[in-house]
């Protein structure tokens, strides 16, 4: 098979750092990915396909970074999402969606009773902390050490350009240590207003982490006990793990919800779901802005719940991943590699042991997009509902192929 090739991509990466700072900003550049080995620029995507500028095609494991989980293009999503814009889009008030949507919402997360929409998931966690500091008019966050919750202020790690100040009150743990929790509750007594989780622990880089058993059920004990609203980030695991909140897969009870990504398909929409005892403080925080009203992505998120739930695509996600953890496994094993294959099925993070500096995984996946499957060596990567059976065959005839090249690279 004829290796892939960049050209065009990387011609244009170099014209885009002349007129944008660092060329693609953010986690998507080439430079956070197997740089020189992988595509810049996309030309389109369909089902769980991806075409770049140079024409090559692959089956990916991304998903938009997870904002596309059945699928580019899904037909019945974009019939939704065209129909209701060829009516109105963004428009001076919100559409009929505003409020269908927020009873499916409501109707498909147990026990929440009301729903305020973003575009991203940054403006709903924000949002979240907002309510929780009006309910309990306390100061303080709590957030587990290196948690990404978006890129406001309150919780960026990167402080360029942010003042110390605007993290003030936001105290972090270490995911799954209750006591180490208790001990900043303990320190800040009466002074915390919100716990903030990721259903698991998700960095990159690293092995993804489960919450321990009886994590969840401890934390809760603890925000009974001080009076905390405990906030779900369900942003990025959102819509993959259960319909109805990855929360309830893990045993937790949260106060607030957010969730962002996958509830669009690729259309801008977040949202941030409540108890009813929060009602109240939500309607004093102040949400706004000019795009959070558009009909579109409405009608794109009501479509999704309806298809997720017609096509059990949480199931099948689940399944896919599996089984391509599985495959890459077993492929690994037999020519003496072993992989760590972490994080939910269908959310995967994977690494060559003993790869410290993760050059071996940055080498395994150029290879692997030079013949036609895009992964992430750093990232969760993200399987798509609307991957094929040939697509995953696909993908672990090529990861054989790339793990052997891995090997002898490296011996
Ligand atoms: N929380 C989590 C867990 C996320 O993964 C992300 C995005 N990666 C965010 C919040 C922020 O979402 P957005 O990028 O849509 O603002």
């Amino acid at each position: 098979m004829q290796e892939y090739t960049f050209k065009k991509s990387y011609e244009f990466f170099e014209k885009a750092k002349t007129v944008v700072p660092n060329g693609i900003t953010g986690p998507r550049t080439p430079l956070f990915h197997a740089y020189g080995s992988v595509p810049v620029f996309l030309e389109g995507g369909k089902g769980a396909h991806i075409t770049d500028v140079d024409g090559n095609e692959y089956v990916d494991y991304m998903c938009a970074f997870g904002a596309v989980a059945l699928g580019y293009g899904h037909p019945k999503v974009e019939e939704a999402y065209r129909k209701q814009v060829e009516k109105g889009n963004c428009m001076p008030m919100p559409s009929l969606r505003w409020v269908e949507l927020a009873e499916a919402l409501v109707e498909l997360a147990p026990g929440m009773s009301w729903v305020i929409y973003g575009k991203n998931g940054s403006d709903v966690t924000t949002y979240a902390t907002q309510v929780a500091r009006v309910q309990t008019g306390r100061k303080g966050i709590v957030i587990a050490e290196h948690a990404y919750h978006g890129l406001h202020h309150w919780c960026m790690e990167n402080r360029n350009g942010m003042l110390e100040e605007s993290r003030a009150y936001v105290y972090k743990f270490n995911f799954n240590d209750l006591k180490d929790l208790d001990r900043i509750l303990t320190e800040h007594k009466g002074e915390i207003a919100g716990i903030m989780l990721t259903p698991y622990q998700h960095l990159v880089m690293k092995d993804q982490i489960m919450p321990a058993p009886g994590f969840y059920e401890g934390v809760r004990k603890l925000c009974d006990r001080d009076g905390i609203v405990l906030m779900m980030d369900d942003i990025r695991c959102g819509f993959r793990i259960n319909l109805h909140g990855s929360h309830l897969h893990f045993g937790a009870d949260p106060d607030l919800i957010c969730f962002g990504k996958a509830l669009g398909n690729g259309y801008p929409i977040s949202t941030c779901l409540g108890k009813p005892s929060l009602k109240e403080a939500a309607s004093k925080v102040y949400f706004s802005a000019t795009h959070f009203y558009s009909a579109g992505p409405m009608a794109a998120a009501l479509a999704v719940l309806k298809i997720m739930k017609e096509e059990g695509a949480v199931e099948r996600m689940t399944d896919l991943g599996t089984r391509l953890g599985q495959g890459l496994e077993a492929r690994a094993e037999a020519i003496g590699l072993k992989i760590r294959y972490t994080g939910f099925p269908s959310m995967p993070y994977m690494i060559i042991e003993g790869d410290t500096d993760l050059s071996r995984n940055r080498y395994f996946c150029g290879e692997m997009a030079k013949r036609g499957v895009f992964f992430h060596p750093h990232h969760n990567m993200f399987v798509s509902a609307a991957l094929t059976e040939k697509d995953l065959q696909k993908t672990l005839d090529t990861a054989e192929v790339c793990l052997k090249l891995t090997k002898q690279n490296f011996s």
